[in-house]
């Protein structure tokens, strides 16, 4: 078996929209460079700062569509009123070269993973409080109020999944949730965050 950060293996990272995984997944990835993160293709516009083939391959319907029928991804999930999916050839060529790959991935998205690869280990994220959640969604200050709803409304819904997981953590303290990550996922030297 051996642990998440086992060559080869699969991660799951999920939760809530706003309750931090982005964060908390960038902070490990600086920690621990060997990981490899899936980048997601969605057809959801680009925020300001975000990078095409960085932080989203961003594409159109028709193409993320063309797409599905395809067979390119591995999952995919309609959230919020946008597409979002994960392009399957990376994730497998990184798996075959034996790295350890996360994916930072919403609810229905995870349950296809879970069908799919069966071994690989899912981390919910979940936030202190529900209002703690509204003030992060709202302070990231990226998302319109039509946005801000239906992602609160969403995440009503994905917090009743966490039964479904291998682990859940509570995303209060950064620092604190980082080292708790670090712990689920094998790297067992973590000691204090910087
Ligand atoms: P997600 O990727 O889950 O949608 P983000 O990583 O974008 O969430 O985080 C949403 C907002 O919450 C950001 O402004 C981020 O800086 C903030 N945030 C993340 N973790 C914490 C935390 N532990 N305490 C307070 N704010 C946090
Ligand atoms: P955002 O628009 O805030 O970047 O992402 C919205 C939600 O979509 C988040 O919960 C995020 O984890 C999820 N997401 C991002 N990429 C993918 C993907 O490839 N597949 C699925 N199913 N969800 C994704």
């Amino acid at each position: 078996m051996g642990s998440p950060s086992t060559p080869g293996r699969l991660t799951v990272i999920s939760g809530p929209s706003g309750v931090g995984k982005g964060t908390l997944v960038a902070a490990l990835l600086q920690r621990h460079p060997d990981l490899w993160l899936s980048v997601s293709a969605t057809t959801r516009a680009p925020r300001p700062g975000e990078i095409d083939g960085a932080n989203y391959h961003f594409f159109d319907r028709e193409r993320f569509e063309y797409q599905v029928q395809a067979g390119g991804f591995l999952e995919w999930a309609e959230f919020a009123g946008n597409l979002y999916g994960t392009p399957r050839p990376p994730v497998e060529q990184h798996l075959a070269q034996g790295r350890p790959v996360l994916l930072e991935i919403e609810l229905e998205g995870a349950r296809q993973v879970r069908r799919s690869f069966p071994a690989g280990f899912q981390v919910f994220i979940k936030p202190p409080s529900f209002e703690e959640l509204e003030r992060r969604i709202r302070g990231r200050g990226t998302d319109d109020e039509e946005a801000i709803k239906r992602r609160l409304a969403r995440a009503r819904q994905e917090l009743m999944a966490e039964a479904e997981f291998d682990a859940v953590l509570v995303n209060a303290d950064l620092g604190v949730a980082l080292e708790e990550l670090e712990l689920l996922l094998g790297f067992g030297d973590a000691c204090h965050v910087q």
